[in-house]
């Protein structure tokens, strides 16, 4: 099993603010939120990045696009509007290695991210 900080989420290890949970996905409160709205939505599945998915994961990550909307309405911010981001690798600023969707809203984001 993975050691990630987010694998001791999955697990109940480490505290987290969860808002969103099922056998498949979880989602919780970023602890440094970047916007008022600012959530990761995650596979329990062990994936480290989206470059390390494969076709046999279509279907989980399709379901953690629709699980990011139905918390997205949850959150009062699907008709603002709102941000999906996913930081793959070092240029990117990627810091934990357990796949993971930022969902960012509730203020006007810029474009492009710097
Ligand atoms: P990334 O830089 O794309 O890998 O994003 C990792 C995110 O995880 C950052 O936005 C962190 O603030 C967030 N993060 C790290 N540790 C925790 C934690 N224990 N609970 C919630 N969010 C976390």
């Amino acid at each position: 099993m993975a050691d990630t900080i987010f694998a001791k989420i999955i697990a109940k290890q480490i505290p987290a603010t969860i808002v969103y949970e099922d056998e498949q996905a979880l989602a919780f409160r970023d602890i440094g939120p970047k916007a008022p709205v600012h959530i990761l939505v995650i596979p329990k599945k062990e994936i480290a990045r989206i470059a390390d998915a494969t076709a046999a994961d279509e279907a989980l990550l399709g379901r953690l696009l629709t699980v990011a909307n139905e918390v997205a309405r949850n959150e009062g911010i699907d008709k603002s509007g709102y941000r999906l981001v996913i930081n793959n690798g070092k240029d990117a600023g990627e810091s934990v290695p357990h796949l993971h969707v930022h969902l960012l809203g509730g203020r006007a984001l810029t474009w492009p991210p710097g």
